[in-house]
């Protein structure tokens, strides 16, 4: 009992930092899919594009945008809707790896950060996302029961070479022009845009 006793304050204090680590997530998180929220992923993002620039490393940021999910709402309703983007972030992060930022960015919109990776790379797993998340078989309350609801999403990539000096607004703004061009181009894409190429 002695020994149970004496144990007591760390374990309060042990339950406390446990606390404050979980309180910590939660300011960090997106309520909706546990991904991190935007204002988060853009704060370690832009830390990260600075540190790539510094040490001469590669790194790709993308965005990835739900296609049509106007139709899957006005079609299901919204907690359909909710319940797709819970189970596209979870496929997310079942695809990345553990160093690998995700982050829901808007409504369907998602960002990725993917530090120490080469524009090849960068394009091989936005493809993997891309086929995934075209996989999914996402069995939703219908009207007759279960239905299968399948959803594709469109992806631009920025790759920031190894060697070259930009900013974080400036992948953001390719990362973005890459996305319209996989909209405009037929969603259920990447497209990327890399340094060597010109961003
Ligand atoms: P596009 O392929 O051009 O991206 O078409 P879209 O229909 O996905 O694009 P649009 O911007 O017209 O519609 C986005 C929709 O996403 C409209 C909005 O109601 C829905 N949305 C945004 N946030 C949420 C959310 O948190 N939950 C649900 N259920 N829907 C959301
Ligand atoms: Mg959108
Ligand atoms: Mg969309």
């Amino acid at each position: 009992p002695w020994l149970a006793l004496a144990a007591l304050p760390v374990v309060t204090l042990l339950q406390r930092s446990l606390r404050h680590v979980q309180l910590l997530n939660d300011a960090r998180a997106d309520s909706k899919t546990g991904l991190l929220n935007a204002a988060t992923w853009e704060r370690e993002a832009t830390v990260e594009v600075t540190r790539a620039v510094r040490t001469g490393t590669p790194l790709a940021i993308a965005v990835l945008d739900i296609d049509r999910f106007k139709v899957i709402n006005d079609t299901y309703g919204h907690l359909v809707g909710d319940q797709v983007l819970k189970e596209l972030a979870r496929s997310l992060e079942s695809v990345l790896r553990d160093y690998d930022r995700a982050g829901r960015f808007g409504g369907e919109e998602f960002s990725l950060l993917l530090p120490q990776t080469r524009a090849v790379d960068a394009f091989r797993i936005a493809e993997r996302v891309r086929a995934s998340i075209a996989d999914l078989s996402i069995i939703v309350p219908g009207a007759t029961g279960g239905e299968r609801v399948h959803i594709t999403v469109s992806i631009g990539v920025a790759a920031l070479d190894s060697g070259s000096k930009r900013e974080y607004s400036e992948l953001m703004a390719a990362a973005d022009a890459a996305l319209y061009r996989a909209k405009s181009g037929g969603r259920d894409q990447v497209q990327m845009i890399s340094t060597t190429r010109g961003l």
